[in-house]
């Protein structure tokens, strides 16, 4: 059964001084149900899809049952939650183990709403069905974006209810990343631990995701600027497609680069950088334009925790840190140019080109443009009635765009397909996302799959997407999105 299943799972985890996990297992559920199984993702990471579609495997997704050999753990962690330092850890979640896949990669399998573990401080360790599942649809959304993500391989209903505002059905998301090491690992590691156990958990660290600096001069600040590298890509790329994380604390930050935890997330409708969808973010810590920023706090909190390893003198060691900071800052303003001169249709650099976005944006906020469809129209050169388009300022605009795009050696058409290439057509629209929850809530799952299909190639540009470009009918009520999942 095994064999024919493909699991071949590892726990180089383990090999951390145990401060860092805790051996737990998934809590046993009344009735799993499997609700969606991502087959392409199965078939890469070496397991067999018909075969995790048996009793026996949606038994081991729903926790119930556990692979023979496996050694499920929840990992310690702590974080700063909205600015402020909490011990966290796996509180709803376990590593059932890291796939070792054909490509010779490694990827944790976790199950998330798995039941109380010794982190769950108050909470009852679950998770429901409609969060679980907007999560596959984001992730895998973001994914087919070409961004750096977690995965989602499975999403199997329990059968059982959880209490939150209401009684909710309960369910479990079996989640691929390249690990779940977050800045809140280290800075674990810095508050609760000794310097032995801090330098056991960055040497794990290169091994895993930089083993390029394995054994050169000062490791600890290189890997800080890799990181540090990572989200200046990352976040670039959130900010070209539009995407609100929504809760960027440093917990919800991983080492490897990849988006983690998709809870209040949503992607922004009309451009405006103060758009924030959580409930709980009043303040906009982590509105749209903000990201960036954020994303340089949490790496200062990441560089805090490595000081004493990057060097024994502190101020020295603080000195070589804050340059790591600025270069990431000054990275991400790179990425980002370079990303939006794609979506411009633009190959080579001028030094006017920021100004050219810049006023851009400009007309987008004040106009109301909606993020994704500006870039669809300026791809097309098809600008129907919005009052943008129709501005005197988006005419001089043009003129000057267009002069600029005979700036470069390529031709008209290549530069169309440039544009097609970095402006996806389509995107998880809330109201989208949110009629396929509310069909599945009702036992319809064609809605969901319909639009997980249209969603698995953005940069499609064809008719079945078209549908997907809409807005929504009405936008005057404020989308809003939760935490509580
Ligand atoms: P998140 O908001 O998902 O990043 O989670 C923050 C922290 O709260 C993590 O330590 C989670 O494990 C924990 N947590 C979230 N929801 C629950 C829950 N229902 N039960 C126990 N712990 C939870
Ligand atoms: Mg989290």
């Amino acid at each position: 059964m095994l064999k024919e299943t493909g699991w071949n799972l590892d726990y180089s985890y383990t090999r951390l001084p145990e401060t860092f996990y805790t051996r737990t297992n998934p809590t046993p559920v009344q009735s799993p149900k499997l609700i969606k199984l991502n087959e392409s993702l199965a078939t890469s990471l070496g397991l067999n899809p018909e075969s995790l579609k048996s009793e026996d495997m949606v038994s081991v997704f729903a926790g119930n049952d556990i692979p023979k050999g496996a050694s499920p753990l929840a990992q310690a962690y702590a974080g700063h939650q909205f600015g402020h330092p909490n011990m966290l850890g796996d509180g709803r979640a376990v590593l059932l183990g890291e796939q070792l896949a054909p490509n010779d990669e490694r990827f944790d399998i976790q199950l998330k709403g798995s039941g109380r573990t010794p982190y769950s401080r108050g909470g009852d360790g679950r998770a429901a069905l409609g969060p679980m599942l907007r999560e596959y649809i984001i992730s895998e959304a973001m994914h087919a974006l070409r961004i750096p993500t977690t995965r989602s391989l499975a999403v199997v209903s329990t059968g059982e209810l959880i209490q939150r505002e209401t009684a909710l059905p309960g369910a479990i998301l079996t989640r691929v990343a390249a690990s779940h090491l977050r800045v809140g690992t280290f800075e674990y590691a810095a508050r609760y631990t000794e310097k032995e156990e801090l330098k056991a958990l960055a040497d794990y660290t290169i091994k895993r995701h930089y083993p390029h600096i394995e054994g050169v001069e000062k490791p600890y600040l290189l890997l800080l600027k890799e990181v540090a590298m990572r989200q200046a890509k990352l976040i670039s790329q959130w900010q070209l497609v539009g995407f609100i994380h929504g809760v960027m604390n440093t917990d919800n930050m991983t080492i490897s680069g990849e988006t983690i935890d998709y809870g209040p997330c949503a992607f922004m409708n009309e451009y405006d950088p103060s758009t924030v969808f959580s409930s709980i973010d009043r303040q906009g810590r982590y509105a749209y334009g903000n990201q960036p920023n954020i994303g340089g706090w949490n790496l200062a909190r990441f560089a805090e925790t490595l000081l004493p390893l990057i060097h024994d003198n502190q101020d020295e060691a603080v000195k070589m840190a804050q340059d790591e900071i600025t270069n990431y800052i000054n990275q991400y303003q790179r990425n980002w140019i370079e990303g939006m001169r794609a979506k411009l249709g633009i190959f080579n650099a001028e030094e006017e080109d920021k100004s050219l976005v810049e006023d851009l944006l400009n007309m987008m906020q004040k106009h109301r443009g909606d993020f994704t469809n500006t870039f669809r129209s300026l791809t097309y050169e098809e600008y129907g009635e919005h009052a943008l388009f129709n501005s005197t300022e988006f005419s001089e605009w043009s003129d000057k765009w267009k002069a600029r795009r005979k700036r470069q050696n390529q031709s008209n058409d290549d530069s169309q397909q440039l544009m097609k290439d970095s402006n996806p057509a389509v995107i998880p629209r809330n109201h989208r996302v949110e009629e396929a929850l509310e069909a599945a809530g009702k036992g319809d799952y064609t809605v969901l799959e319909r639009l997980v299909q249209v969603l698995s190639n953005p940069f499609d540009h064809d008719n079945i997407q078209e549908e997907y470009c809409k807005l929504p009918e009405s936008t005057n009520i404020p989308y809003q999105t939760f935490c509580g999942t």
